[in-house]
């Protein structure tokens, strides 16, 4: 009888479970959430990414690969409250297409009005779904998970070396004390000496308080956290990390390491504006290792005097490279005759991108022996990842204790040389010259001890990374663990 049967049979499986993702609208915070939720699909569990029309368009290619694979992976807009109520331009929805300092705190502002909207998306839904994943910065997520009854986790980009130091700077008050030019971060297993300058700390220019105090509060009602790195990167900072959170740290990373192929990698971010072959083709004529990469990142922005310097510095390094500068950076006639002049003198040994470069494909040929970054948390993994050491240029918020990571505590960096930020869009106090660059760009590349013994760390790490990402290493399995508890456990670590 049927009753019989359901006695002895076993109960069918519990169903995969369900990841809403939420990313800030900036590339260096959606470009890692969305190798996430394709990571979540890979592995079986269903993963929704909620993102504004402008920006769910910039992931077609993303959403076409799931969708042939037959990924679980699905891309859900809502719409980006009108330019009338939130005083920004019409059409802007992602921090790259803001070119006005004054807009920021209205971008910022306006995040909140996606609250609805997604509140609705969840409770159209046939089941509630397993766990939200939201943006540290998307402190408004908090609310909607706590009003569906849904868990949550916050994604913090940066390292947990960084999140660490942020989170016990913040615990002794140091962030807001105008007297201490200088000190040294409590807490950390390293000593770590920071300045007023290259303290830690996201949204903490003054007139942020708010916006930050939310973060921080979502943080401390967050059920865990996501973060892009992995256990034998950062094994101590994590472990660390965790205490002070006293909640699950789950380290996923390298998430780059999800795009395998040519198509996965220049599907990621935005439209390549030079094609992936014509990179690619030009690498492979040249000697393995031989290549520095250059590029700063989805957001700072040059004035002409630091171009000129960056230029001239790759210039006189002699070294071949592959520069990649912004449409904006080279907007007015006299500074693309500049480059122009300078791409005839460096022929055949330097390339220049102007506008989006397929960076994990630069990255991961074998050519490609240094990056000089601007030490932005994504660049700074993706070049790990791939065994190539780096220059490091840091330009804003957590960017100079990245730094420390890389140069300090990984010994796989040179660092410039800058102690001060610089704004967004460029900042007229030049910091750094053409021979610092040269400079450092040869140190670097040059067949030296050190300069060897730096290649040889960056690539154990990223063998390393390749490990983690594999099944049995110990990211694939933190991953692994995070399905399996949000399939029985609630979101429990074991
Ligand atoms: N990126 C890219 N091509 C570019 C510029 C950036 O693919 O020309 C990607 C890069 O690979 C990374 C992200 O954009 O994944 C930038 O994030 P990061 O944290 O390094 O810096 P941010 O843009 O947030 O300053």
């Amino acid at each position: 009888t049927a009753e019989s049967v359901s006695a002895t049979s076993p109960p069918p499986p519990p169903p995969p479970p369900h990841f809403v993702i939420v990313p800030l609208p900036a590339q260096g915070h959606t470009i890692p959430m969305v190798d996430l939720a394709r990571l979540l699909a890979e592995r079986g569990a269903r993963a929704s990414l909620v993102v504004t029309p402008l920006n769910a368009a910039r992931l077609r290619g993303v959403a076409d690969l799931a969708a042939g694979a037959k990924l679980p992976f699905e891309i859900v807009e809502v719409p980006f409250p009108p330019a009338a109520d939130t005083g920004l331009p019409p059409g802007v929805e992602n921090i790259d297409q803001i070119t006005d300092y004054g807009h920021f705190f209205p971008f910022f502002n306006a995040l909140p009005e996606l609250a609805a909207p997604l509140e609705a998306y969840l409770r159209a839904l046939p089941a509630r779904p397993s766990c939200i994943i939201s943006d540290w910065s998307n402190s408004w997520t908090a609310g909607v998970a706590s009003r569906v009854g849904v868990p949550r986790l916050f994604f913090h980009g940066p390292s947990c070396f960084y999140s660490l130091c942020d989170l016990n700077a913040a615990a002794h008050g140091l962030q807001q004390q105008g007297d201490n030019d200088r000190y040294v971060v409590p807490g950390m297993p390293v000593r770590v000496e920071v300045t007023k300058d290259t303290q830690p700390g996201f949204l903490n220019s003054p007139g942020w308080e708010e916006n930050r105090d939310a973060a921080m509060e979502a943080m401390r009602t967050a059920d865990g956290a996501v973060v892009n790195t992995f256990l034998d990167l950062e094994d101590e900072f994590i472990a660390c990390y965790e205490a002070a959170l006293g909640k699950p740290v789950w380290t996923l990373g390298p998430f780059c390491l999800y795009n395998r192929d040519a198509d996965a990698m220049a599907s990621r971010g935005n439209k390549p504006d030079v094609a992936q072959s014509v990179v690619t083709t030009w690498l492979d004529a040249m000697d393995t290792d031989s290549v520095i990469y250059v590029n700063f990142g989805s957001l700072a922005r040059k004035v002409p005097k630091y171009l000129f310097e960056v230029g001239h510095g790759l210039e006189d390094s002699g070294k071949p490279f592959i520069w990649v500068v912004k449409e904006s950076e080279v907007a007015t006639p006299e500074v693309q005759e500049w480059l122009s002049a300078l791409e005839t003198r460096t022929a055949g040994r330097g390339l220049v991108v102007r506008g989006w470069a397929p960076q994990l494909a630069i990255l991961s040929h074998r050519a490609v022996g240094g990056f000089v970054t601007h030490c932005g948390w994504n660049s700074m993994l993706e070049s790990i990842a791939h065994g190539v050491p780096v220059v490091t240029w840091p330009h804003f918020s957590d960017q100079f204790l990245n730094e420390r990571l890389a140069v300090d505590v990984l010994g796989v960096g040179v660092p410039v040389g800058v102690t001060t930020p610089v704004l967004v869009f460029g900042d007229e106090a030049m910091a750094v010259s053409r021979g610092d660059v040269a400079r450092a760009v040869s140190k670097l590349m040059d067949g030296g001890e050190e300069a060897g013994e730096r290649r040889r760390k960056a690539k154990e790490y990223g063998e390393k990374a390749r490990r983690a990402m594999e099944k049995g290493g110990s990211s694939y399995e933190s991953l692994t663990q995070l399905i399996h508890s949000f399939t029985l456990q609630g979101g429990k670590k074991l």
